[in-house]
C-alpha cells in the first residue's frame, strides 16, 4: 500500500530551517517553535474529496495532512463532532448565520484536546516511547490519560493544584500518575521541559509538540467540508496557548493548497480569552507585537489560563493579518456565555465555551463582528467537567412535596406573577 504521510520533516517558524521527523520543539540556531511541513504537490495528487467522504467520519479521513507514518494507534475514533446551525442563538445575538462547531461531545473526554493527543501519542509510539506525560490546564490532562490508558503507555500528568476537582478526578480514574504542582501552568509548564530532556519521555505539549498541534487542523478541516467544502467568513476561538486559533487557519488555506476547495482562504479570525488571562487579547488590543505574560492568571475559565501562552505571538500576527480582532470577558460573562448557549442550543459547554460565546457577543456589540455574514464559533469543551463554575450561579430547582395541591398551589404562584 501506498504511504499516506506526507510529512517530510519539522520546519522553523522563525528561520526556515528544515530539521528531520524527531521529539524536537525548538530550533537548534534561534529556539524557534517548530511546524511539521508536507510536501503539498504530493498530497494534491493523492487526495480528492470522493477519496475522503468514503472514509469513516472521524478526524482521520484527512490523514494525508496529519503527519503519521502507520495506522494511527491512538484515539483512531476521534474527530467527526457536529457543526451545529445555530439559529437559536444567532436571534439572541441578533446575527443571520450562525454554526457552532461543537467538540464538547468529541470522543473519548469531551474536548477537542482527544484531536491532539491522538496524533501525538501515535507518534510517541512511531518513536518507540513506553511513557509520556503532558503540562496540562486540565482537558489536556484528562484526554492524555484516556488515551494513554487504552494504549497501554505510562502517564505522567502535571498540572497545577488549583485545577478543578472534576479535571483532576477524570484525569485520575484512568490510572495516571498524577501530579499536582503548587504553583501556575507556566511553571508546571517550565518542569515538564526539563523532566522530558532528563528522561526521554514524550510530552505532548512539549518535546512532541510540533505533532500535537497538527491535531487540532481535523477542527478546521471538518469545519470546511461540513459547510459543504467551502470555508465561513468569521471563525471565533478560544485561546490557551494559542495554537488552535493558528491551525483551524492553516487548515482553511492547506485545503485551498491541495485543491479541496477552490475558493481562497480569507477567513477573518477572532480569538476568546478571559479578562484574567488574557495576554494574546491584550496584545492584540494594544497593538503590541508580543505579548506580555500574565504572571498569577485568576478566573474561572481555568481551561484557558496559560499566562505566557507558545503561540501568543503568532496568534496575535494571525489576527491582525487576517483582520480580526481579539476580546477577553469577566468571570461573570462567561457564566452568561455558558448558560445563554444551554438554554438557546441545549448545549452545555465548560467555561472556554461560555468565553467564546460571551467574546462574540461582545464583538458584536462593537461592530467588529459583522452581523449579516457567516460566522463559526468553536465549542472546545464539554461544561460537565466544569461544574464548580456554575454551583452558586444557578438557582437549586423548587422543591414541594409529592402531593398534587403543592403542585397547582406552586402552578397558582407562577400564574400570579
Ligand atoms: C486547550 C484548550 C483550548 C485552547 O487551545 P490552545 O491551542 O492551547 O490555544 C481551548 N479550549 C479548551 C476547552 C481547551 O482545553
Ligand atoms: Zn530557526
Amino acid at each position: 500500500m501506498a504511504t499516506l504521510d506526507f510529512s517530510t520533516g519539522l520546519r522553523c517558524r522563525v528561520c526556515g530551517k528544515l530539521y528531520p521527523k524527531e521529539a524536537l520543539n525548538f530550533c537548534k540556531d534561534d529556539f524557534g517553535p517548530l511546524e511539521v511541513d508536507y510536501d503539498y504537490e504530493a498530497v494534491a495528487k493523492n487526495i480528492t474529496r470522493a477519496k475522503i467522504e468514503k472514509r469513516p467520519h472521524t478526524m482521520w479521513r484527512y490523514r494525508e495532512l496529519l503527519p503519521i507514518s502507520g495506522e494511527p494507534s491512538v484515539g483512531p475514533q476521534v474527530g467527526g463532532t457536529p457543526l451545529v446551525k445555530a439559529d437559536r442563538l444567532a436571534d439572541a445575538l441578533g446575527v443571520k448565520h450562525l454554526w457552532i462547531k461543537n467538540d464538547a461531545v468529541n470522543f473519548p473526554t469531551l474536548s477537542f484536546k482527544d484531536r491532539v493527543v491522538s496524533v501525538a501519542l501515535s507518534k510517541a509510539r512511531e518513536f518507540g516511547m513506553k511513557t509520556v506525560g503532558c503540562a496540562s490546564t486540565g482537558n489536556l490532562a484528562n484526554s492524555v490519560a484516556a488515551n494513554a490508558a487504552a494504549a497501554g503507555l505510562e502517564a505522567y500528568i502535571l498540572i497545577p493544584a488549583s485545577l478543578e476537582r472534576s479535571k483532576i478526578l477524570n484525569t485520575s480514574v484512568y490510572g495516571a500518575n498524577v501530579i499536582a504542582v503548587d504553583g501556575t501552568y507556566d511553571e508546571v509548564n517550565r518542569l515538564c521541559s526539563q523532566i522530558a530532556l532528563k528522561y526521554g519521555w514524550g510530552f505532548v505539549n512539549v518535546n512532541l509538540r510540533a505533532y500535537y498541534a497538527e491535531g487540532s487542523k481535523s477542527f478546521g478541516f471538518e469545519i470546511a467540508e461540513d459547510l459543504g467544502w467551502r470555508f465561513p467568513q468569521h471563525v471565533v476561538c478560544p485561546m490557551a496557548g494559542g495554537a488552535l486559533i493558528g491551525k483551524i487557519h492553516k487548515a482553511f488555506t492547506e485545503l485551498n493548497k491541495v485543491g479541496l476547495v477552490s475558493q481562497p482562504n480569507t477567513c477573518k479570525m477572532y480569538g476568546a480569552q478571559a479578562a484574567g488571562c488574557n495576554p494574546i487579547s491584550d496584545a492584540v488590543k494594544t497593538g503590541k507585537e508580543r505579548h506580555k505574560p500574565v504572571r498569577k492568571p485568576n478566573t474561572i475559565c481555568k481551561s484557558l489560563a496559560i499566562g505566557d501562552p507558545a503561540d501568543g505571538f503568532f496568534a496575535a500576527k494571525l489576527m491582525r493579518e487576517t483582520g480580526g480582532w481579539a476580546e477577553d470577558v469577566t468571570d461573570d460573562e462567561i457564566i452568561e456565555g455558558m448558560t445563554l448557549l444551554a438554554r438557546t442550543e441545549g448545549i452545555f459547554a465548560e467555561t472556554a465555551g461560555g468565553t467564546t460565546v460571551a467574546v462574540t457577543r461582545k464583538l458584536l456589540e462593537q461592530g467588529k463582528l459583522p452581523r449579516d455574514e457567516e460566522i463559526v464559533i468553536c465549542i472546545t469543551g464539554n461544561g460537565l467537567k466544569t461544574m464548580d463554575a456554575l454551583y452558586e450561579a444557578i438557582e437549586p430547582p423548587v422543591q414541594i412535596k409529592p402531593s398534587f395541591s403543592e403542585f397547582e398551589s406552586l402552578m397558582g404562584n407562577y400564574a400570579s406573577v
